[in-house]
């Protein structure tokens, strides 16, 4: 039996780590829940019978809220998710929370020495060095949740690392793939919203259509499997089908196939070393074919050239990268600024930005609150 913790289990990633739970019930076992939606923790709460549940707003002095089960004990506030993370009954800590909201957390979680599933990227890539640094410090193990990263695990497993060459990531293209580069100005929401083949929340779906997803994950990658960038690529396939490739120094390429159904990496990432049935279908492989694949189009996605970019000066540059990202996306979907403003704004952060070390976890939040305020600003002008 597991038992987790799993922090952001209102949203799609986290919903969904509770319906592999509800299919494994003997093998899994929720010790605590958090978020921010008081309904939606309530429910869950009541469904898998949870004994401690977070909620990340400010604490209301008192009595348990209203649908929560007698018996459950709340803890109010951010550092919820910390106490959470590091309660010494969990076995597994599952992060899907999304953006900064993840930070703290984690690095609580590795610094008590839990396994870490992870799905909330945006954590890695702004404080990778120091994350992946008190895992070896404290024997953390952290474990990929998003599907690529997943795959690339899968394919690495049992091979000898000095035999990798390169690695591939694949990327749908987003929502916004077919359109026409000159009506990008106009986007809406829901137009951004609309993505070809996975159901997921608003930010990474937006992240999706301007490929920043894609850029996010060559630095995730980078961090989980100690490869350097330069040879992390980026392969179109419409399809989601092959989630990510590795390719060896003797010329094969290995790669992992399958639906594009986020309960099998979730469950992967409980499961290992184990692999359990999953309820979600096999691959019809026939139905699948033909598999596409192309080069990403130069100069369409300025959103995955500015991720490269920050990548490839490290410091506090990722960091500026998601801060500014996730007011970025917000204003978007909020409606106060343009598609085209996402990588405009970002790119200004980033320009203006004075690095520091990518070691300081100080400097990292400093420089993602610097970058928030910049970009609030920039819009506003
Ligand atoms: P959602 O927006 O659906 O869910 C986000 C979760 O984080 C919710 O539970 C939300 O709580 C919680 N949250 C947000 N802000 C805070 C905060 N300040 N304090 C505490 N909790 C907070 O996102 P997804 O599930 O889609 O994505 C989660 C992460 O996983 C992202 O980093 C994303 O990039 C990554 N990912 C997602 C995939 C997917 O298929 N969805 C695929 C691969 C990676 P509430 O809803 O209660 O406000
Ligand atoms: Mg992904």
């Amino acid at each position: 039996m597991r038992t987790l913790t799993i922090l952001g289990s209102t949203g799609s990633i986290g919903g969904q780590t509770l319906d592999v739970v509800a299919a494994h019930p003997e093998r899994l076992r929720v010790l605590a829940i958090a978020g921010r939606n008081r309904e939606r923790l309530a429910a869950q709460a009541r469904r898998f019978a949870v004994p401690l549940v977070g909620i990340a707003a400010d604490a209301q002095a008192g009595a348990l809220p209203a649908g929560f089960p007698d018996g459950t004990r709340v803890l109010w506030g951010h550092q919820a998710l910390e106490r959470l993370a590091t309660h010494p009954a969990a076995d597994v800590v599952v992060v899907a929370t999304v953006g900064r909201a993840g930070l703290d957390a984690t690095l609580a979680a590795v610094r008590a020495g839990k396994r870490v599933a992870i799905a909330n990227k945006e954590v890695l890539v702004m404080a990778g060095a120091v994350i992946t640094a008190e895992a070896a410090a404290h024997g953390a193990t952290i474990v990929p949740i998003d599907s690529e990263h997943s795959a690339l695990w899968q394919c690495l497993l049992g091979e000898d690392r000095g035999g990798v060459g390169a690695l591939l990531l694949t990327a749908s293209g987003g929502a916004l793939r077919d359109c026409d580069p000159a009506t990008l100005e106009g986007i809406t929401p829901e137009e951004a919203l609309r993505h070809p083949t996975w159901v997921m929340g608003p930010k990474i779906t937006v992240d999706c259509a301007t490929l920043m997803n894609k850029g996010l994950e060559v630095l995730e990658a980078h961090w989980l499997f100690d490869v350097p960038m330069e040879r992390i690529r980026v392969v179109m396939h419409p399809s989601s089908v092959v989630h990510a490739l590795v390719q060896f120094r003797d010329g094969t390429l290995k790669a992992q196939l399958g639906v594009p159904d986020m309960k099998v990496p979730i469950q992967f990432a409980l499961s290992y070393p184990e692999r359990w049935t999953a309820a979600a279908p096999t691959l019809d492989l026939v139905a699948a074919s033909p598999l596409v694949f192309a080069e990403p189009p130069p100069g369409r996605y300025p959103c995955l050239d500015l991720a490269l970019q920050a990548g490839r000066q490290g410091g506090t540059y990722p960091a500026v990268l998601c801060g500014a990202d996730e007011v970025a996306v917000q204003l978007f979907l909020q409606r106060r600024i343009r598609f085209t403003d996402i990588p405009r704004l970002i790119g200004a952060a980033l320009e203006r930005h004075v690095p520091g070390d990518e070691r300081d976890i100080e400097q990292i939040i400093a420089a993602d609150a610097w970058a928030r305020d910049e970009c609030r600003r920039q819009a506003a002008v």
